[in-house]
C-alpha cells in the first residue's frame, strides 16, 4: 500500500526485500500464516519530537527530531543518528527498515532503530552543536537504554556529537551506562568503532573477489563521500595494497590519480571540516569536478576508469546512467558502504551483469557489529585491543558474507547477495517474531 510519496525511500527498501522474499514464501508458506510481512513493515513505535535551542546570535531555532523503533525481535533497538537538512521521517522509516535486516546479518542480539533531525550541522560553531545536542538528548533521554535502544552516529553524527549527547544523557539520568556507541576511547568507547563500517565494507568486498579467486590488490577503487565511511574505506584499501583514487562530497568530487592523500584528507574533513577543493592547494595535479558539472542523471565520480567501487556518501547516489558507465568501464566489484547508496535501477544492471555486488545492508554492517562490541565491552565493564576488536570484525563480515552467498544459492540465483542477504537476514527476525507469539 502505496500511501505517502513522502515515503518515496521506505517503498524503495521496502519493495527491494519483499520481491526477494518471494521464493522463501514460495517454499515456506507459514509466514504467511503469522502476518509476517503485515508486521514486519510497520514499526513497533515513532518518536517524533520539537527541539528547541538557543543559536549565538540569541535567537531561538527549531528543529524536528525523530527515533524510530522498528523491530525487537532479535535484541534492544539499534541504529544510528543522521543529522542533515534532507532528514524527514520518511528517510528514518527507510533506514529503520533498512536496520532490522542488516543487524540480523551481524548475528548479534540488535533489534532495528534510527534516529535522527532535520537540523543542518553545517557552519554551525561548536557552541551552538553542543547546544542542539543537549536539547535533542532532552527529550531522546525518557526512551532510550542500554538494553532497549542504543543510538549511534550517522551523517552529520560523529565522535563530537555523540560525546555532547552523552554528557546530557548523563547529566539528565545520573547514569554513566553504554546507553549510546561510537563513545571517546577514554570514556567509555570501544577501540576500532570509528574505522569499523570502512573497514567491514572492504573486508565484504576482500571476501567478494576471493570467492571469485580475485582479490583488491593492486586495484584502482573509486570512493564517493568525504566522511567517517569514505575515509576508513580509503585506509582500509592502502592496507590492503589497492589504490583509492577518488572521493566526494556534497559540493563535488576530487580525483588524484596519484591516490588519495589521506593523511590530508583527515585533516581537511575531520579538524578543519572544510572543503575538498582545499586539496588542491597541497596537489594542483588533482582533479576537482563541482557538483554543477556532473553529467547529466549522474555523479562525477563514478565515471573515472577503475576496477572497484564503494559508495560511501548517501542514497541514491550511484544511478542508472552511472552503473552504466561503471559496468562498461569495468568495475567488477561495487561493495555499499552508504546505505542504499544505488537506485533500484542500477542494482538491476548490476545483478544482470553478474559483477561482484555487495549491498549496503550486508557490506556497511560492519559499523553496527562493532557497535554491539562496544556495548559487550561497557557491560563488562572492560575494553579490549584492537586487534581483538579487529579480529571480530573480519570474522563478522566473512560470516555475513558466507551467509548472503548461501542464501542466495539456497534460493536458486547464487551470486545474487541481494536475495542471499534479504533473505538470510528476514528469516532469523521472522523466526524469532514467530516464536515470541504476535506481538
Ligand atoms: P558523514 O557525515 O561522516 O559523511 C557523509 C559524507 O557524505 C560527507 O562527505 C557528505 O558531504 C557526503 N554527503 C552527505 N549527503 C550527501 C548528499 N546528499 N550528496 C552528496 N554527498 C553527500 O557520514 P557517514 O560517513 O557516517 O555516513 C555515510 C553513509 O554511510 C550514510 O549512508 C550512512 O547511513 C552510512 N553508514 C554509516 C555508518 C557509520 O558507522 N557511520 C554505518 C553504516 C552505514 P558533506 O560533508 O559535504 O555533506
Amino acid at each position: 500500500k502505496r500511501s505517502s510519496p513522502a515515503q518515496a525511500e521506505f517503498y524503495q527498501a521496502a519493495e527491494e526485500v519483499l520481491e526477494c522474499l518471494r521464493p522463501l514464501f514460495e517454499r515456506f508458506p507459514h509466514y504467511h500464516d503469522h502476518s509476517i510481512i503485515e508486521r514486519i513493515v510497520e514499526p513497533e513505535r515513532q518518536i517524533l519530537f520539537r527541539i528547541s535551542w538557543i543559536d549565538d546570535a540569541g535567537r531561538v531555532q527549531v528543529n524536528k527530531g525523530y527515533r524510530i523503533q522498528f523491530n525487537s525481535a532479535l535484541g534492544p533497538y539499534k541504529g544510528g543518528l543522521r543529522f542533515h537538512p534532507s532528514v524527514t521521517s520518511g528517510t528514518i522509516k527507510f533506514l529503520g527498515f533498512e536496520q532490522i535486516f542488516k543487524n540480523a546479518l551481524t548475528s548479534l542480539p540488535i533489534g532495528g532503530g534510527k534516529g535522527g533531525s532535520d537540523f543542518d550541522p553545517k557552519g554551525k560553531s561548536d557552541n551552538e552543536i553542543m547546544r542542539f545536542c543537549q536539547a535533542f538528548m532532552t527529550e531522546l533521554h525518557r526512551h532510550i537504554g542500554p538494553t532497549c535502544d542504543v543510538p549511534a552516529g550517522d551523517i552529520g553524527v560523529g565522535g563530537r556529537e555523540i560525546g555532547y549527547l552523552f554528557g546530557q544523557y548523563k547529566r539528565l539520568t545520573g547514569r554513566y551506562e553504554g546507553v549510546l556507541t561510537g563513545k571517546g576511547l577514554n570514556w567509555g568507547g570501544s577501540i576500532g568503532r570509528k574505522e569499523a563500517t570502512g573497514y567491514g565494507a572492504v573486508y565484504f568486498a576482500q571476501n567478494m573477489l576471493n570467492s571469485r579467486g580475485d582479490d583488491l590488490k593492486g586495484k584502482t577503487c573509486l570512493v564517493s563521500g568525504a566522511g567517517n565511511v569514505a575515509i576508513y574505506t580509503i585506509e582500509k584499501l592502502y592496507e590492503l595494497g589497492a589504490l583509492p583514487v577518488t572521493c566526494s562530497d556534497s559540493r563535488g568530487t576530487l580525483h588524484d590519480p596519484k591516490g588519495i592523500d589521506l593523511s590530508l584528507l583527515k585533516d581537511l574533513k575531520e579538524v578543519q571540516r572544510t572543503s575538498l577543493e582545499e586539496y588542491l592547494h597541497h596537489h594542483p595535479d588533482a582533479r576537482y569536478t563541482g557538483a554543477r558539472d556532473y553529467p547529466q542523471d549522474g555523479h562525477a565520480v563514478w565515471h573515472i576508469a577503475a576496477d572497484a567501487a564503494f559508495p560511501c556518501a548517501t542514497q541514491n547516489e550511484l544511478t542508472a546512467t552511472d552503473a552504466k558507465v561503471l559496468l562498461a568501464q569495468g568495475v567488477h566489484c561495487i561493495s555499499e558502504g552508504a546505505n542504499m547508496p544505488s537506485t533500484k535501477a542500477a542494482v538491476d544492471l548490476f545483478l544482470e551483469a553478474k559483477v561482484a555486488y555487495g549491498p549496503g545492508k550486508a557490506a556497511n554492517a560492519g559499523g553496527v557489529a562493532t557497535s554491539q562490541l562496544e556495548m559487550a565491552q561497557n557491560s563488562s565493564m572492560q575494553q579490549w585491543s584492537l586487534e581483538k576488536v579487529d579480529e571480530k570484525l573480519k570474522l563478522i563480515m566473512a560470516n555475513i558474507h558466507q551467509q548472503c552467498a548461501d542464501t542466495a544459492e539456497e534460493f536458486g540465483d547464487a551470486n545474487n547477495l541481494v536475495l542471499g542477504a534479504n533473505i538470510a537476514g528476514f528469516r532469523k527476525v521472522a523466526d524469532a517474531m514467530i516464536e515470541q507469539g504476535v506481538t
